[in-house]
C-alpha cells in the first residue's frame, strides 16, 4: 500500500477527522489549519577545511492565535519545508491540548550534525539565529525556539548569546529561547522533561483497569515490558523514568542496531557502554538486533517510538506485536499504519498529548526567565521549617515517629519538585480531558480514538480563542 500523504497532509487529515465532530464555521477551521507564515533561508558557511557550503534553514510559525509562538529547532538531513510546517502545526495542537499559552512553531536546518565539527555547528547556529532576528522570527514575545531532534542545551546557549548581543530589550532577552543550560538561565528538569512527561502520561493511561482489560493487561506500569526506539534525549529519559517506575525496558533500538534482554536492561549501564564505545551495539548481557526494523516488531506490552516521523508504516504495522504504542516522537505513525493498528485493537497514545512535557516545562522556563527568579526561591526555607515544626509537634503529641520516606515528603519544594509537580498535573489533566472527550463523542457508528479526541480538544481551545476576537460568529 503506497503512503500517499505528505507529513503536513497527514496532520491535516487528523485535524479534519476531528473537525467533523465540531460545529465551527468552515472558515474558522480553515484559519486554524493553515500555516500563518514560514520562511526558507540559505546562507554560506566556511567549513574548517576552507571550503564554502550553502546551508538550508527554515522556520515556520503555524498559528498566531497566541503569542509568542513556540517550538524546537531540529538538525537532520530529513528537514524540508513540509516537515517543518507539519511539526509547527503539531506544536499548535500540542500547546492547545495541554493549555500552554503559545502558538505553534518549528525550525530546522538540513544537515547531519555528525559531519560537522563543534566550531562549524556553532557558526551555523549563530548565523541561523542572526537570520531569525533579521526576519523577526525570534523574541520573547514573538517566537521562542527550543531543542528538538539533533539539538540540545549547547545550541540553545549559542542562540541566546547571539540574540542577547543584538537585542534591543536586554531585560527580557533571556526568554528568547528555552531548553538552555542551567548556568545560562535554564530551568531544573527541562532536559528530562519530555521523557518524564511521556512516563507521567503513560502512568495515567495505564492506571485504569477498565482501559487495560481489553488489551489483556493489568493496570499500572509495574512489570510492563517496553521497547524504546531512539536513544537520544527523549528515548533515554523515557527509558530511565520507565525503569524507575518499575517497568521492564527489554529493548532499545538505534539506527545502527538494537539490543534486547527479556529480563530488562539497566539504562545507566547502557549509557556508560555507549560512552565508551560510541554505540549501544555490543552491550554485554543483551542480544544484538542487527536490523533496527526488527526491533519495532519485538513482542512487548508498550512500544515507544522516540526518534523521527513515519517509523510505523503500512508495511510493518501488521507485524507490530505491542499492545500500546506510546508516541514519544512527533508523527511516528503514518495514516495507513494508524488505521491498521487501530483495527488490530492496539492502543495508540498520540504524540500531541504524550510528548507535550517538553513544551510544558519550556513554558515554565519562559515564565521563570520573565520573572527573573528561580521557582521555590522565596518559599522553600519557610516551607521546610514549618513542615519540620509541624512534624515534631505531631511526633511529640502522638508518640508516632515518621519514617524516612514520610520525612522525605515533608520538605520545602525546590525548583525541580515544582517543575515536576506542574508537569505531572498537566499530563494527568490533559489525559483525563482527552478520555472524557472520547467517551462523549463515541457511539455505535464512530469509535473516536485518542488521537481524534486530542485534536477535538485542541480545536475547541483554539476556536474559543478566535471567537473571543469577535470575527467569527
Ligand atoms: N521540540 C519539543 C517538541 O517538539 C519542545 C518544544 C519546546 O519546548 O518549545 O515538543
Amino acid at each position: 500500500m503506497a503512503e500517499s500523504f505528505s507529513f503536513f497532509q497527514k496532520v491535516n487529515r487528523d485535524f479534519d477527522k476531528a473537525a467533523q465532530f465540531t460545529e465551527y464555521p468552515r472558515g474558522l477551521l480553515a484559519q486554524i489549519k493553515i500555516c500563518n507564515s514560514s520562511c526558507h533561508f540559505t546562507f554560506p558557511i566556511k567549513r574548517d577545511d576552507g571550503t564554502i557550503q550553502t546551508i538550508h534553514g527554515w522556520r515556520a510559525e503555524h498559528s498566531h492565535h497566541k503569542l509568542p509562538t513556540k517550538g524546537g529547532i531540529r538538525y537532520s538531513t530529513l528537514v524540508n519545508e513540509d516537515e517543518i510546517i507539519a511539526l509547527a502545526a503539531l506544536m499548535t495542537y500540542k500547546c492547545a491540548l495541554v493549555d500552554v499559552p503559545f502558538g505553534g512553531a518549528k525550525g530546522g536546518i538540513q544537515l547531519d550534525r555528525r559531519e560537522y565539527s563543534d566550531s562549524e555547528l556553532e557558526r551555523i547556529t549563530r548565523r541561523y539565529t542572526y537570520e531569525l532576528i533579521q526576519k523577526n522570527y525570534i523574541g520573547p514575545g514573538v517566537d521562542v525556539p527550543a531543542p528538538d531532534f539533533g539539538t540540545g542545551e549547547t545550541e540553545m546557549a549559542w542562540i541566546l548569546d547571539t540574540y542577547f548581543a543584538m537585542a534591543p530589550d536586554k531585560l527580557n532577552a533571556i526568554a528568547c529561547v528555552t531548553g538552555k543550560p542551567i548556568e545560562q538561565n535554564g530551568i531544573h528538569g527541562r532536559k528530562g522533561a519530555t521523557g518524564r512527561g511521556v512516563v507521567f502520561g503513560l502512568e495515567e493511561a495505564c492506571s485504569l483497569a477498565e482501559d487495560m482489560k481489553p488489551l489483556g493487561l493489568s493496570p499500572g506500569l509495574e512489570g510492563k515490558s517496553v521497547v524504546v526506539q531512539g536513544f537520544g534525549n527523549v528515548g533515554y529519559h523515557t527509558a530511565k523514568y520507565l525503569m524507575e517506575a518499575d517497568a521492564r525496558v527489554i529493548g532499545i533500538i538505534e539506527r545502527n542496531g538494537g539490543i534486547y534482554n527479556p529480563r530488562g536492561l539497566d539504562i545507566e549501564k547502557v549509557v556508560m557502554h555507549r560512552e565508551e564505545t560510541g554505540m549501544i551495539r555490543g552491550y554485554p548481557g543483551a542480544e544484538l538486533i542487527e536490523n533496527p526494523n526488527d526491533g519495532l516488531e519485538l513482542e512487548c506490552d508498550i512500544l515507544v517510538p522516540a526518534a523521527l516521523e513515519n517509523q510505523l508504516t503500512a508495511e510493518n504495522a501488521p507485524r507490530i506485536k505491542a499492545s500500546i504504542i506510546a508516541e514519544a516522537a512527533n508523527g511516528p505513525t503514518t495514516p495507513d499504519a494508524d488505521e491498521i493498528l487501530q483495527k488490530r485493537g492496539i492502543l495508540i497514545i498520540p504524540d500531541t498529548f504524550l510528548n507535550a512535557g517538553g513544551v510544558t516545562v519550556s513554558y515554565f522556563e519562559w515564565l521563570r526567565n520573565l520573572s527573573h527568579v528561580q521557582f521555590g526561591r522565596l518559599g522553600k526555607r519557610f516551607e521546610d521549617q514549618s513542615q519540620h515544626a509541624m512534624r515534631r509537634a505531631v511526633e511529640k503529641a502522638t508518640g508516632y515517629q515518621f519514617s524516612e520516606d514520610e520525612r522525605e515528603l515533608t520538605h520545602g519544594a525546590d525548583e525541580e519538585d515544582l517543575v515536576n509537580s506542574g508537569l505531572q498535573d498537566t499530563m494527568i489533566t490533559a489525559y483525563q480531558e482527552i478520555r472524557e472527550t472520547r467517551m462523549q463523542y463515541r457511539n455505535d457508528k464512530n469509535d473516536v480514538d485518542y488521537r481524534t479526541a486530542a485534536f477535538i480538544n485542541a480545536i475547541h481551545r483554539i476556536a474559543q480563542s478566535y471567537m473571543q476576537l469577535g470575527i467569527f460568529p
